[in-house]
């Protein structure tokens, strides 16, 4: 049924938007870089808050989890599939 599959695919899109946005919210909203990375500690060139993606994105998890947001479609979504 394309109808059906045009919508999912709309939908996934909107969710992947949704996650963008919040991830670039948390970015925007996130503190300075000071030299080491936020989430182990490692030193860092300037500009650098993490030292990779994975500290980041740990980072990002621990603070969503010590401060609970709004419940959105899309958190909810994400939190029933990582269990
Ligand atoms: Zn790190």
């Amino acid at each position: 049924m394309p109808d059906d599959a045009d919508l999912s695919d709309e939908r996934i899109a909107l969710d992947v938007r949704m996650g963008l946005a919040a991830a670039a919210a948390a970015l925007a909203a996130g503190p300075r870089p000071r030299g080491a990375c936020l989430w182990c500690g490692a030193r860092l060139a300037l500009p650098q808050r993490w030292c990779d993606a994975e500290c980041r994105d740990e980072w990002q998890r621990d603070r969503q989890r010590s401060q609970p947001s709004e419940p959105t479609h899309g958190a909810a979504h994400a939190g029933a599939h990582r269990r």
